[in-house]
């Protein structure tokens, strides 16, 4: 990638993406304030996207799952339950986001990042498209994976082969659970992600996930298999920490849900009133596809990236840095 065209081309599409400015929350001298906005403000770490979440995964756990009893042993109808549940969330999310930008075209190439929509017909692509592949590998392989952790997982709580947290009697320690888990999530992402980019993992498995140069809605649970088995293992996290299994639907719901806006394409999200609300942190996953080396972390609230040096924060300067550690790596 020639380096003049870092910025003007995504200048040209209705203003350039702001510098991704990352979490204030573990900044060392302490930032109090700036980690306070970050945590509670909007739009900011719980509202909107987390607080969503945990909703959906409250309504889940008491209207969307089998009661305990029943999942004290395996049984295709009840497992089908859960299954089709998560397969509908993801139509549902996936398919919307991908249906507002790329079908009803929504904000046409405004705010968008793709050098073009990633809707492209190439015999790259299973079935010869983009969108077609993807959703293949997101309903065939990433929705079975998804359902067949928490299915055991719901199983392993019903028998009481994982203690089950009582909320009553330690409701703080829920609620605190409850707020860790995204960052938890975001922690293991990044350890997986570098995993995942060692030579024989990269070419074998993760290339799958980096076919998609442009990405959209649909690329984001776009992978191989073993890659879907390595993402949604954070789950196992709550079979050794005390849970509650709303805790466990929560982490693995928002694994499978979250890399839909996280590849959306855009930097803004244009309201009906013209406003147009930054989605930043989206453009922080879009580097990573852009350039690979860089930005193998989640949306940042734990700042790994920073701290290993992987760390792309938009702007030319820290493109340079990412330029030069890339030809110390591989000696040119
Ligand atoms: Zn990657
Ligand atoms: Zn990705």
């Amino acid at each position: 990638m020639a380096e003049a065209s870092f910025d003007t081309e995504l200048n040209a599409r209705g203003g350039a993406p702001e510098p991704i400015a990352g979490s204030p929350v573990f900044a060392w001298p302490p930032r109090p304030v700036a980690a306070a906005k970050f945590l509670f403000g909007y739009p900011g770490y719980f509202v909107p996207m987390n607080v969503l979440y945990m909703g959906l995964a409250v309504i889940s756990w008491f209207w969307l799952t089998p009661d305990l009893a029943t999942m004290k042993s395996f049984h295709w109808d009840w497992i089908a339950i859960v299954y089709g549940r998560n397969l509908a969330l993801t139509f549902l999310v996936f398919g919307g986001l991908h249906w507002r930008f790329y079908i009803k075209n929504a904000q046409g190439e405004r705010y968008m990042l793709n050098r073009k929509a990633p809707t492209v017909s190439h015999r790259r692509f299973l079935f010869g498209n983009q969108v077609r592949e993807n959703m293949f590998w997101t309903a065939g392989s990433a929705v079975a994976i998804w359902s067949a952790y928490e299915v055991v997982t719901l199983w392993a709580f019903a028998n009481g082969y994982i203690p089950m947290l009582d909320w009553e009697a330690h409701p703080v320690y829920f609620v605190l659970l409850f707020c860790a888990i995204p960052m938890i999530r975001d922690a293991h992402f990044y350890f997986v992600h570098r995993l995942l980019h060692y030579r024989w993992l990269y070419r074998n498995v993760h290339q799958l996930h980096h076919k998609n140069v442009d990405i959209g809605p649909w690329s984001g649970m776009s992978m191989h298999p073993v890659e879907h088995i390595l993402y949604f293992s954070g789950i196992l996290v709550h079979w050794v920490l005390m849970s509650h299994p709303i805790h466990a639907i929560f982490h693995v719901q928002a694994t499978g849900l979250t890399p839909a806006m996280g590849h959306v394409g855009y930097h803004r999200w244009e309201g009906k009133d013209g406003d147009a609300r930054s989605i930043g942190q989206r453009y922080y996953h879009y580097l990573h596809h852009r350039y690979f080396e860089c930005n193998y972390g989640g949306d940042g609230t734990v700042p790994l990236d920073k701290w290993f040096g992987t760390w792309h924060d938009g702007t030319p300067e820290s493109h340079e840095i990412m330029r030069s550690r890339r030809k110390q790596a591989h000696g040119s």
